[in-house]
């Protein structure tokens, strides 16, 4: 047998059915890592860069479907840092 042998787990039935890199979504988040970069996830899905990618992607659709025009830029949603990791 020739190259690497397929890795054998809940996943790989779904070969054929949804993308290779569906699959790989899939195994990371049942890793509980993030499902973009593979790094240890903060939130549900997402590695702390990520998730904050994903919440001004989900917030700037969310603007262009709603044609607002004004930017809160001190939202929280905005914000670099982790809302999760807090000082105190
Ligand atoms: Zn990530």
């Amino acid at each position: 047998m020739k190259g690497r042998k397929p890795i054998q787990d809940e996943f790989t039935h779904l070969a054929g059915t949804v993308s290779r890199q569906r699959i790989w979504q899939l195994r990371k988040y049942a890793e509980g890592k993030c499902v973009i970069c593979g790094a240890g996830a903060t939130t549900a899905q997402h590695c702390d860069a990520h998730a904050q990618q994903a919440r001004v992607l989900s917030r700037e659709t969310a603007r262009n479907r709603l044609g607002c025009k004004r930017r809160n830029l001190n939202s929280r949603s905005y914000k670099i840092e982790s809302s999760r990791v807090r000082d105190d």
